[in-house]
């Protein structure tokens, strides 16, 4: 014991940020990552000379991010781009740049329907809400803990708690008098998630979505990179295999090589269920605990198409004008498991996700990357036909993922007719391929799956899992902190470093 150092585990948005704060605040810090770049989720990579973001193709600030960026002095390091969203259906095609503009494109396409005006009105209920509280550079609450910022809060709570169910979203979405219309607002996101996300999503979606400029993978390793100016050390392609304790303290980390690097505190921001069952003793976690976190319900997974096409990126951008365009084929809610027939995914939405026109770099002259997406499983059809999730792929898997991709593609050309004949490079990532690069049981996306009834997180507002039954063992990342996703992670990084230093763990950001 007193060796003065901290061992932080995992390089993702959360890690990175934790490790940050500690190297900045002279705290001796050791970063280990199984990968040989940081990002985790929101990592990038390129094949040949096309780079694409793996994952997360942009995220929403909401007063946090972007102050923690500030703060680490990473956020005048990049240009932001405001990303824009379409939503198109057989039904609809429309920009979400106002309120105004989506109401008005939903009325149009759906001129019977009744509770367009009615659904809206609470929308921008939650938005007003947001735009009291928080801007994409400040939430007051966070950079001031104080009771004179708090007061102002309290009143909203109640209706906040409401907002923070699912059962309120039906309830709401019950003025849409269109079956199908309805399912559709009921639906659409994460499975289950509450009326707050649904509500607030389509503000943050018109104002602060973010897309940094050069990929993801340059915000990530521009973080990696404070970290070590700091004086912190990052060991990538190093991972932890088990979390060593003594005395009930953590005393540092075996890695998969055996080796064992000795620490005061352990931060760890990796997957929770793996905490629960394997990396530590047995015992450390209470059972009744480790039993409900290794069975609860998880973010979805997703499958991507990741494609090198032979379109100049202005004409590309002429024809999508946004950075994230949704076709929705119908109005149906669909989450592949592993009972889901083999045509599961080419019923879905798919998005194509594009940044050609600020991005140059990401392709060759003249040509551009685009990434489709859609929701997936790991579990669909045997583990792709891999039979589980890890180990070597067969060839069935090589065949199925292929196929699939091509699928997101025929999808695509709904809103881009001719692209399949335009492609150069097609890889696809599957859950498979996010539970390989991430360690994330499942492949999950953003941590616990949103609904209000199953997260481990939720129970009430600023109750985590943080802490863990190891005084010098704190959890980050998207699991440890409710909702989950990029604003969870990165603000559970800082709150994991606050813990190491023994500070509250809500201490101001800003030294
Ligand atoms: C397609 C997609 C779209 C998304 N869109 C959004 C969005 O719009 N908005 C939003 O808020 N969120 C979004 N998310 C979620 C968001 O990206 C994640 O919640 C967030 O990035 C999680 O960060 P993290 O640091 O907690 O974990 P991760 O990004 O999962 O990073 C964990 C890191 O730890 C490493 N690691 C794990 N175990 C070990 C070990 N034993 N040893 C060494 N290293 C280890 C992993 O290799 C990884 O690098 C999206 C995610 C995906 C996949």
């Amino acid at each position: 014991m007193g060796n003065g150092k901290t061992i932080v585990v995992g390089a993702g948005i959360a890690g990175l940020v934790a490790a940050a704060y500690l190297a900045r605040e002279g705290r001796r810090v050791t970063l280990l990552e199984q990968s040989h770049h940081g990002g985790g989720n929101m990592s990038g990579f390129r094949r040949g000379q096309w780079y694409f973001d793996g994952g997360d193709q942009s995220f929403e600030s909401l007063g946090v991010v972007f102050p923690i960026l500030e703060d680490l002095g990473v956020y005048d390091e990049i240009e932001w781009t405001k990303t824009r969203y379409r939503f198109m259906s057989p039904d609809f095609d429309f920009f979400l740049d106002s309120f105004e503009s989506v109401e008005a494109a939903l009325k149009d396409a759906f001129p019977h329907e009744p509770g367009i005006g009615e659904l809206f009105s609470g929308v921008r209920e939650v938005s007003a809400f947001l735009r009291r509280h928080c801007d994409p550079h400040s939430f007051p609450l966070l950079n001031d803990f104080s009771i004179g910022k708090l007061l102002p809060f309290l009143p909203e709570l109640p209706k906040l708690l409401r907002w923070a169910s699912y059962d309120y979203r039906v309830k709401a979405c019950s003025v849409i008098k269109n079956p199908a219309l309805r399912n559709w607002f009921s639906s659409i996101g994460y499975y289950r998630m509450p009326y707050l996300f649904f509500a607030g999503f389509w503000d943050i979606w018109i104002r602060d979505y973010w897309h940094p400029a050069g990929g993801m993978q340059k915000l990530m390793d521009a973080l990696a990179t404070k970290i070590e100016v700091a004086g912190g050390e990052i060991r990538w392609r190093t991972r932890v295999a088990r979390i060593e304790s003594r005395g009930g303290r953590a005393t540092g980390a075996t890695l998969s090589t055996g080796e064992f690097v000795e620490a005061d505190s352990v931060v760890y921001s990796g997957d929770y269920r793996a905490l629960v069952s394997g990396m530590l003793d047995g015992g450390v976690f209470p059972r009744r605990r480790a039993a409900e976190l290794e069975k609860a319900k998880l973010t979805e997974s997703l499958v991507a198409a990741y494609l090198g096409v032979d379109i100049d990126p202005e004409e590309l951008g002429a024809k999508l004008d946004a950075h994230h365009a949704f076709w929705f084929p119908n109005y149906d809610a669909l989450f592949p498991d592993a009972d889901s027939g083999i045509g599961a995914h080419r019923s879905m939405w798919v998005t194509a996700n594009f940044f050609g026109r600020e991005n140059p770099g990401f392709a060759p002259k003249g040509k551009s990357t685009l990434v489709l997406q859609t929701y997936s499983s790991a579990e669909w059809q045997g583990f792709w036909r891999n039979g589980c999730i890890d180990g070597k792929r067969t060839p069935e898997y090589a065949e199925l993922k292929e196929t699939v991709g091509r699928e997101l593609v025929t999808l695509a050309e709904n809103f881009l007719p001719g692209l399949s004949s335009k492609i150069e490079y097609l890889g696809v990532g599957t859950p498979l391929s996010s539970h390989r690069f991430s360690l994330n049981a499942e492949g999950s996306s953003g941590g616990w799956c949103y609904d209000d009834r199953v997260s481990p997180a939720w129970r009430a507002p600023l109750k985590h899992l943080m802490k863990t039954p190891l005084p010098n063992l704190f959890a980050a990342g998207h699991y440890a902190l409710w909702p989950g996703g990029v604003i969870s992670a990165a603000l559970s990084g800082r709150f994991a470093a606050n813990l190491v230093l023994g500070r509250p763990m809500l201490t101001p950001i800003g030294r």
